[in-house]
């Protein structure tokens, strides 16, 4: 009786323990440039640009994990933050916008992501300056081309390039070796996510360091072998919906993207069911 008491606490104890170990979130900070960092912790990748002119960030993760990102960041700097942008309105990017303008940063992001937040009845952490098109940030010492790209993984997506840090940072335009979210039902779309890729892999070069939306580090050859995927997966698809087959029938025929699958691009959220609907969908809408 008495060992059986024992077992069951430690088992508790152990359980608990696991549980605890589950819920932390450590953030991992990775000096991408001289000034420009990479902060992983959970949900999108963040970036961070640090100088004499202050602190820069792109995405916030969460609510929760925004004391922990503010230790992260006084770490690297102790000048305020001047700017959050938004590479779209995606919870695990944009979670974070209310403590950040709390701790005096001005939002800044796509109109539809202005829209798509107010919509969601946010009434803090709204962006205070948007763009449709285009906008510079010249910040610690260089231009920070921040540039919308139509109907890709949103329909409020941006990029950014550090002109003299030669960073990239692709939002969700880009999950580095796996399959992507497509948002269909908020305005992405295959067609988009493809011309998307295309576009940044004309402003980038060969020693262009990337940040993704999802995944580790990056580089323009594994970006381009992403939008080789994509490509392929797209002419997949269509070939049979040229042969006359359901959403169901592609979903159900795992030989449309099984040279991906056998790369492990399909993860516990994208799986290649889901990626294969996703562009079915797409590409019906057309
Ligand atoms: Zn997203």
């Amino acid at each position: 009786m008495k060992s059986l008491k024992l077992f069951l606490s430690l088992f508790l104890i152990s359980s608990l323990i696991t549980i605890s170990a589950q819920n932390e979130v450590t953030i991992n900070s990775i000096q991408v440039s001289n000034s420009v960092y990479m902060l992983v912790g959970q949900g999108g990748n963040i970036g961070v640009s640090v100088g004499d002119d202050g602190v820069f960030v792109i995405d916030d993760q969460f609510a929760q994990l925004t004391p922990k990102i503010l230790e992260s960041i006084k770490k690297l700097s102790d000048k305020p933050i001047q700017f959050v942008v938004n590479t779209h309105y995606h919870g695990d990017h944009t979670g974070g916008n209310a403590n950040m303008e709390k701790a005096g940063a001005k939002i800044i992001a796509h109109d539809n992501v202005y829209k798509r937040l107010a919509e969601g009845k946010a009434t803090e952490g709204l962006p205070v300056i948007t763009f449709n098109d285009k906008l510079s940030i010249y910040i610690n010492g260089e231009q920070v081309l921040i540039f919308h790209v139509d109907n890709a993984h949103t329909d409020g997506d941006a990029m950014l390039y550090f002109t003299k840090s030669n960073v990239l940072h692709a939002g969700d335009t880009y999950f580095q070796k796996r399959y992507p979210y497509i948002d269909v039902n908020s305005g992405g779309s295959i067609d988009g996510y493809i011309n998307a890729v295309k576009m940044a892999l004309m402003v980038i070069d060969e020693d262009t360091k990337i940040i993704p939306g999802h995944g580790d580090l990056s580089n323009k050859t594994e970006y381009a072998s992403f939008l080789e995927m994509l490509n392929i997966l797209r002419a997949n698809v269509q070939a049979e919906i040229d042969k006359g087959k359901s959403e169901n029938d592609i979903v159900n025929n795992p030989a449309i993207t099984k040279q991906y699958d056998d790369l492990n691009y399909s993860w516990n959220f994208i799986n290649s069911e889901k990626i294969r609907s996703a562009i079915y969908k797409s590409l019906i809408k057309n």
